[in-house]
């Protein structure tokens, strides 16, 4: 049966009418909808822009389709109704159109480094590898790459690249030519510096940014997807690091605290920032409040501004169409306005996915 929603519609700002015929929105009345809502505040489903639905908690590879629609609900049971998964050992495209799960963006495997990152996550190529590992895991996804730029080089005692500067240009250029998308994770300076250069198309993390490449970033268009979640743990990271890599142990506090200053100038300099939570290993699903909490209390960016990153911003950029007429039926509301008081983003009053009422 098709649904009804009135409220006051985000971004526009007016009390609206909306029905959902199916999996589309549109304006046009549908004779014997059924309302859903009658008030409140009305958004795109939110979005996590960095989630992993291929890795459980402890950071072992999900071992089965059933594992991953359990930590995909748990995002759509907290707004979550599309997500872009940033890279995952086990694959799951069956679960692409699963009608009770979240529109999902994904990557293949990270392509990684070898013998540096976490253990049976990524496919770990050395350098002269690296190019055909991104075009099969082009492949594998459905519209993105996750390269890892960096990572602890125990030999080094910190972070470093994962590969020379040519590879990893040439990797997106690889990611590119297969007609996808391509993000790096980067923690350190130099990464960021070469990834961004090499004109990736989203930077996970990227605590190493320095204004020159924030300004270079809001030239070109590069993403930003902080995870502020995820920064919040290099505490844990560095003291268990430090008996054995002190230098490696400093770098990451210092790269933490400096953090929100970062993502502060970023959203002034007009990155395009998106909302997401690095879940999965260490972080739990559901958690996309928190992070939206975080970026405006913490990095200060305006509470519109953080829903736009969550919801409008992060759909239009990941091609899922929002609350526009033939745009996709899934929509959050919320009792108050998220732009007076932010906090209200934990607790939705409905969520509709796919035309259909979750809560
Ligand atoms: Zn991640």
């Amino acid at each position: 049966m098709a649904l009804h929603v009135r409220g006051v519609l985000l971004p526009d700002d007016e009390v609206r009418d909306v029905w959902l015929d199916g999996d589309r929105v549109t304006f046009d009345p549908v004779p014997d909808a059924e309302t859903v809502a009658d008030s409140g505040f009305v958004l795109p489903g939110l979005v996590d822009a960095h989630c992993h639905l291929g890795i459980a908690r402890g950071a072992t590879p999900v071992t089965s389709l059933d594992q991953a629609r359990t930590l995909a609900r748990t995002d759509r049971d907290a707004g979550v109704l599309a997500l872009r998964d940033a890279g995952s050992p086990y694959p799951y495209p069956e679960l692409d159109d699963e009608p009770d799960l979240p529109r999902l963006a994904r990557a293949g495997r990270h392509v990684a480094p070898p013998k540096r990152y976490l253990r049976d996550i990524g496919l770990e190529v050395e350098a002269a590898e690296v190019t055909a590992a991104v075009t099969a895991q082009a492949a594998a996804g459905n519209g993105w790459v996750k390269l890892v730029g960096d990572w602890i080089d125990r030999g080094v005692g910190d972070l470093a690249p994962a590969w020379d500067a040519d590879t990893m240009a040439a990797a997106v250029a690889a990611a590119h030519a297969a007609g996808v998308r391509a993000a790096v994770h980067t923690f350190s300076e130099s990464a960021v510096e070469i990834m961004v250069k090499a004109g990736v198309d989203s930077v996970e993390h990227g605590t190493g940014l320095s204004l020159d490449l924030i300004d270079l970033m809001a030239r070109q268009g590069t993403a930003l997807v902080p995870t502020m979640i995820n920064i919040r743990t290099f505490g844990g990271i560095a003291a268990a690091a430090r008996p054995k890599f002190p230098g490696y142990a400093d770098h990451m506090l210092a790269l933490r605290d400096r953090f929100p200053e970062v993502v502060r100038a970023a959203h002034e300099a007009g990155v395009p920032i998106y909302v997401g939570t690095d879940a999965g290993g260490g972080i739990d699903h559901g958690l996309a409040a928190e992070e939206m909490l975080l970026l405006h209390e913490q990095a200060g960016m305006p509470a519109v501004d953080v829903l736009a990153a969550a919801s409008w911003r992060a759909r239009q950029w990941l091609g899922f169409p929002g609350l526009v007429e033939g745009g996709l039926a899934d929509l959050v509301v919320y009792p108050e306005d998220p732009r007076r008081d932010l906090r209200v983003v934990r607790t939705p009053s409905r969520i509709v996915l796919r035309g259909r009422v979750v809560r």
